[in-house]
């Protein structure tokens, strides 16, 4: 195989947030194929169907190649100056009409480290707006927002090496044998290897939790009864770490007496799971000397997502099953890199894990950019609020860089309202794509493998991705075309950057001494070593544990947020939530629980694996899963097309009859949007159903418990 290329070019998936190590083999300067890394830390010679098909994507024939502008409702080619040009005269004059929060940004989470600290410098220090988000938003905003109020930063605790030693994998509301395929075979690994055991917390009867010792098959919107039960069981049975909780934690006493109202019985009407298996559930946690709990979207996209996330930290702080091998709350990462978004100040903070509403944070910040204090906003507009301001006529300029909203945002008649609305500038690496649809300015992009840069992965990792290519042709760096935004409105001396490495350099000196700290890391470093997990402060190592001297980064000189729950003493907090029904449950006009998610096959919207013939072949076409006694009831049968039906709008697809989804409960894979080419617009966006209901404290939407009904067309 090798004689086939003309090199391997040593790079990281481009896909989950896995962050596995591959080969890209060039011959006659394209991309011809790709093979796993079998020195790479993290997958260890092994790649999924999305990775190992990854080198499709470049050289497609869609790939965007030249700038767009909207003349007479058509798109038509024009110079980048010429481009560039207008997208700098619209932030002005938006800047000018209707000040700061009259323009924003919104971009993907696929993007490198070097590109993100660049696209936040230019809106929190040029613009100075607060209308800077991103699409983990939609994903992992509320773990950022748990982590922070259980250890005052948003540092995740564990490492991949704890799947391999545990004693019990926690699955909860996560499914990592389609999401996160090679941390699925690593969790495989270790219970052929050394036995341990496997439960799940999920509605659907997936992969994990048909292959689980327990499977806690939970009703849609009900993760806070049970996970206060655990905890009343545990504390029952007194199962706890005492000394842990009284040297490392505060807010015992409130926690313990809030579960106290989650007996097992109480919990089983209001979960669906039977008390006995809440019970042995707790015992297995309780009694295994280690214990991971993996969560994802079951989590992040759930009713009350923040306070799951912090009652899971809690479950593992009462436990003391926290910093040691074996032992941590592991929350996967859906894109290669959502958490070196969260490192550079993304989701409402500054660089280094700073408080924009500590003035000590706020200084330091600006006098390293050399700016005014004052520009930086204190707060940032989440997607939601940018919407809002949109309809509002408020928010007139937005520029969405790497992401596809018009697919992937919920209440898509609502939100493609507002992409109609405003002065749209939209970024990608292929044209034509949904959002596009709506922009007034497209500006092509190179992707994956046509860029050098740093990629985080949920491990606190930092990988590198590598150019192998050079990008299709007029398609420019991201970094490249926000540097040129940035000459035209006149601060063309804070992006002044030879490359991603100088970019890298300015942001690694504004973690130095913070929690995130990897002033001792470079790129020859991460080549040398496949990856460094953070911290790694200069002249140190780096940190694959966190949290193993028991004390927490709460001080208020540390912490990154939440200025009141600060703890002086660098303790962690456990907290007692509230417990709220869900917004919306199901009734007489709409009686099913729908619950939306993702499938091996496809990413995201499917902008990429559309694309990709294998990819697509495997996974053609959106569904909705059907229990076969609803289906029967209903009078459905496999394949006949149904209309799903919520509040919001209504989509047609085929049912797919399937004991996955319990009786009550349907499934629709949100990856499907309505352009796929010589196919004709369909109606079969998820997110045509799903509701603006956010989670109050980190503002990410609820995508996995609505209502809605089934009809026959
Ligand atoms: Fe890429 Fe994730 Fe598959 Fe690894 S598991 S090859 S990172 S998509």
């Amino acid at each position: 195989e090798d004689l086939a290329v003309d090199r391997w070019v040593a790079t990281t998936c481009g896909y989950c947030g896995t962050g596995c190590g591959l080969y890209l083999g060039i011959k006659g300067g394209r991309a011809v194929a790709v093979k796993a890394d079998p020195a790479a830390p993290v997958n260890k010679g092994h790649l999924c169907l999305k990775g190992l098909y990854e080198w499709k994507i470049l050289d497609h024939p869609e790939r965007a190649t030249v700038p767009l502008r909207r003349r007479n409702g058509a798109m038509e080619p024009v110079i980048w100056e010429a481009a560039l040009a207008e997208v700098a005269h619209r932030f002005r004059e938006g800047l000018a009409t209707g000040g700061p929060e009259a323009v924003g940004i919104y971009h993907g989470g696929q993007l490198t480290l070097e590109e993100y600290y660049a696209i936040h410098k230019l809106a929190k220090g040029v613009l100075g707006t607060p209308n800077i988000d991103a699409n983990t938003r939609l994903c992992m905003a509320s773990t950022v927002s748990g982590h922070i109020r259980s250890f005052g930063v948003d540092a995740p605790p564990g490492c991949y090496e704890d799947l391999d030693v545990s004693g019990l994998i926690f699955i909860f509301g996560a499914n990592p044998a389609e999401m996160h395929p090679q941390l699925w075979q690593r969790i495989l690994r270790n219970r052929k290897l050394n036995g341990a055991r496997i439960m799940v917390a999920d509605p659907r009867l997936t992969l994990p939790a048909r292959a689980a010792d327990l499977h806690l098959r939970l009703r849609c919107g009900s993760n806070i009864p049970l996970l206060y039960s655990l905890i009343n069981v545990l504390i029952k049975e007194d199962m706890l770490d005492k000394d842990f909780i009284r040297r490392s934690t505060v807010g015992f006493e409130e926690l313990a007496e809030a579960a106290a109202a989650f007996p097992p019985e109480r919990a089983a009407n209001l979960t669906g799971v039977p008390a006995a298996d809440i019970v042995a559930a707790a015992r297995l946690f309780g009694r295994s000397p280690s214990a991971v709990t993996v969560f994802c979207q079951g989590v992040n996209q759930s009713c009350q997502a923040v306070d799951t996330v912090t009652l899971i930290n809690s479950l593992h702080l009462v436990t003391g099953k926290i910093g040691k091998p074996g032992s941590a709350p592991l929350s996967l990462t859906g894109q290669a890199s959502s958490m070196s978004m969260r490192e550079i100040g993304g989701g409402g903070s500054l660089p280094g894990f700073r408080n924009p509403e500590n003035p000590e944070h706020r200084r330091q910040v600006a006098d390293y950019w050399g700016i005014q204090v004052e520009k930086l906003p204190r707060r940032i507009n989440d997607i939601n609020r940018m919407l809002e301001m949109i309809e509002d006529g408020k928010l007139k300029v937005l520029w969405v860089i790497g992401t596809n909203p018009a697919v992937s945002l919920p209440d898509l008649g609502f939100s493609r309202r507002q992409l109609e609305k405003v002065f749209l500038i939209v970024q990608d690496i292929f044209y034509p794509m949904e959002t596009a649809a709506y922009a007034d300015i497209f500006l092509p992009a190179a992707g994956w493998g046509e860029k050098t840069g740093v990629v985080t992965n949920s491990e606190r990792r930092l990988n590198l991705v590598r150019r192998a290519v050079a990008p299709p042709g007029d398609a420019w760096e991201d970094l490249a075309i926000v540097a040129r935004v940035a000459r035209y409105l006149g601060a063309e001396e804070l992006f002044a950057w030879k490359g991603p490495e100088d970019a890298f350099r300015e942001l690694r000196e504004l973690t130095r001494g913070r929690p995130n700290d990897i002033t001792g890391v470079d790129y020859a470093l991460l080549e040398r070593k496949g990856g460094v997990q953070w911290p790694c402060p200069e002249g140190g190592r780096e940190t694959p544990r966190l949290y193993s001297d028991g004390v927490f980064p709460t001080r208020p000189e540390e912490a990154q947020g939440y200025g009141a729950f600060n703890n002086p003493e660098g303790r962690a907090r456990l907290w007692a939530v509230p417990y709220v029904p869900p917004p919306e449950v199901p009734d007489e006009e709409f009686p099913f629980w729908l619950n939306t998610g993702r499938i091996i096959e496809h990413y995201h919207t499917r902008t990429k694996t559309k694309r990709i013939p294998e990819l697509q072949a495997l996974a053609p076409e959106a569904y909705v899963e059907i229990n076969p006694r609803d289906a029967a009831q209903l009078q459905v049968v496999e394949g006949e097309m149904v209309r799903v039906v919520t509040r919001r709008g209504w989509v047609e697809v085929p049912a797919r009859l399937t004991e996955v989804v319990a009786p009550g409960e349907v499934f629709i894979p949100f990856h499907f949007g309505d352009l796929d080419p010589g196919e004709g617009r369909k109606r079969r966006a998820a997110n045509l159903l799903t509701g603006r209901f956010v989670d109050p404290l980190s503002g990410q939407p609820r995508a996995k418990a609505g209502a809605c009904r089934i009809e026959k067309r």
